[in-house]
């Protein structure tokens, strides 16, 4: 008899990111619109963030659990690796397939590959090589289980519920997502699809206004942060633009490497003249 514990339902969607927050301000629109079609969704934050300028670690838990309820993702989990020092290493690696394992995915969203922030393009390959590794049928992936005490602090239920971090006495059979695609709202790329998010649009930006330590007007970093109505004004005009590209009002951007695959030529959206 296998001492397995009940699987949670796989996830349909995983995002991963470096940081709490950025998958509000990159894909929390389409994460929300899958979720409301009910699919089930998880976010996969990287880093804690405690090296912000507002705000410690513990608020950004709080914020992070209260924007996934917003975005009524299923699952949600942040890792230990360092704020500030993403790295490819072959340990993150394994915590990262580790998830993977656990939650077995369809859809993995990462961060486009380049970028300005050295922690966001690293999460890119990190997370691809992560969901490769996690397709190994003979490696085993359970030393990076453990996640530091800091790490303790969970989202209230009923986040909580399909999270089985202690899968030690067990181990995890491989999975390999079927499907990556990249994020890109970071990086002037061209996108490859847009996801419409005109009707999630207000949800998506309360989603990142639940982060109220970076996002609510305060002293504390004043010239780095912008004020408030700034930060809408510029969260509108990048889902404006993005819409625009799909004839939509509001759209969030990614990119998939493969090309697409079309059965009725009458059917491909998006006008083109
Ligand atoms: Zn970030």
């Amino acid at each position: 008899m296998s001492t397995l514990s009940t699987p949670a339902a796989p996830l349909d969607i995983l995002a991963i990111a470096a940081h709490r927050d950025d998958v509000e301000q990159t894909c929390g629109g389409t994460l929300l619109k899958m979720a409301q079609r009910g699919q089930r969704t998880g976010i996969l934050d990287l880093t804690q963030g405690e090296m912000g300028t507002r705000g410690t670690a513990e608020d950004r838990a709080r914020e992070a659990a209260e924007a996934a309820k917003i975005l009524r993702v299923s699952w949600r989990h942040a890792l230990d690796i360092p704020d500030g020092r993403v790295e490819n290493t072959w340990e993150n690696k394994l915590k990262v397939a580790h998830v993977i394992r656990e939650q077995r995915p369809r859809v993995v969203i990462l961060p486009y590959w380049e970028g300005r922030h050295p922690d966001h393009y690293t999460a890119s390959t990190l997370g691809y090589e992560a969901c490769f590794l996690a397709g190994l049928a003979k490696l085993d992936v359970s030393v990076a289980r453990a996640p530091s005490p800091a790490n303790s602090e969970e989202p209230p239920a009923p986040l909580t519920a399909g999270r089985r971090q202690d899968a030690g006495a067990t181990k995890l059979p491989p999975h390999r997502p079927f499907k990556i695609i990249y994020a890109t709202l970071y990086y002037d790329v061209r996108p490859t699809f847009v996801v419409d998010i005109t009707e999630l649009f207000e949800m998506r930006f309360q989603a990142l206004m639940a982060y109220k330590s970076q996002f609510s007007d305060q002293e504390a970093g004043k010239d780095l942060f912008p004020a408030q109505t700034e930060i809408r004004a510029r969260i509108e005009a990048m889902a404006r633009f993005y819409g625009l590209l799909g004839g939509v009002t509001y759209a969030e951007p990614f990119l998939q490497k493969e090309v697409g695959l079309v059965e009725d030529l009458t059917l491909i959206p998006v006008k083109s003249i």
